[in-house]
């Protein structure tokens, strides 16, 4: 992407499932992405897929797709690990109708394994979903995203090493889950630049020309994420900082909000950007 994006995760309330009006809210809204929520599975027939592909281009929204929560790709039940593996390589078949570039998926619990073991599980898992259809996906990439809670598998270490070992994966940061993760630690210029430069030493371009981030409020426990929050000063993470490293270093990230009310948490996060961008002219 050659400039930063704003949306929201899934459909806005207001457009009660018509597709054409989502895409007419968004536009008139003046944000640039959606993350189409398949979050209980995919269900769209392939002509619905098409016509959201064909409305998202025509009203030059930026399309990701966050795909089921229950993804388990380390499961102890076999046949959970195999369909997990299924609802992946179907998201890269719709990827091309959708017009969607990245498919957001959490990885999954340790499922009673060592955090070793999970990794090669998990890795050997991604790498067959790629080697079935990855060039389905027609440039469409998977996108681990990293968890909010401490038991699930996600950490950035866990990340980063999936997004090198497997062919076709690039990270999801969620911020929120991060802040969650981490206690409330990374919350300003400093951890944020912290962890940016990590991801950036470790992937290099693969990282800084597919930049995807979710943001939201969020509020914790010492297990990490406990429920999510709308975006503002009322809950932390504070994204100010953050919009303002991205700024300086020039990144092109996608910003997908992930707030109690998505929309509104994107424009949020999209007038803070064009704030700063106003004070430096
Ligand atoms: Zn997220």
């Amino acid at each position: 992407m050659n400039r930063v994006l704003f949306g929201p995760a899934g459909y806005p309330s207001e457009a009660r499932g018509n597709v054409r009006r989502v895409f007419q809210i968004l536009a008139e809204a003046g944000v640039d992405a959606l993350e189409y929520a398949a979050v209980h599975g995919l269900k769209t027939k392939e002509d619905k897929a098409k016509i959201i592909g064909e409305l998202a281009k025509e009203s030059g929204i930026t399309m990701s797709m966050h795909a089921a929560y229950y993804i388990s790709l380390a499961s102890k039940t076999p046949r959970i690990r195999e369909t997990s593996k299924e609802r992946l390589v179907k998201a890269l078949r719709f990827a091309p109708l959708m017009n969607v570039k990245r498919i957001v998926f959490h990885p999954g619990y340790l499922g009673g394994l060592s955090k070793e073991e999970a990794h090669t599980v998990i890795r050997d898992a991604l790498r067959s979903v790629w080697e079935t259809a990855g060039d389905q996906g027609e440039g469409a990439f998977l996108a681990p995203e990293i968890a909010g809670k401490l038991s699930a598998y996600g950490s950035i270490e866990q990340i980063i090493s999936l997004c090198q070992d497997v062919e076709g994966c690039i990270p999801t940061i969620d911020w929120a889950h991060l802040y969650a993760r981490n206690q409330g630690e990374v919350n300003d210029k400093q951890n944020y630049l912290k962890i940016l430069t990590q991801f950036e030493d470790a992937l290099g371009e693969l990282f800084v020309n597919n930049m995807h981030f979710h943001i939201s409020g969020i509020t914790f426990t010492e297990k990490g994420e406990a429920a999510h929050r709308p975006l503002g000063q009322e809950w932390g993470p504070d994204i100010l900082p953050l919009v303002e490293i991205i700024r300086e270093c020039g990144y092109k990230p996608t910003f997908i909000s992930e707030s109690t009310n998505p929309l509104q948490g994107a424009l949020y996060a999209k007038f803070l950007f064009e704030e700063l961008e106003k004070g430096s002219k």
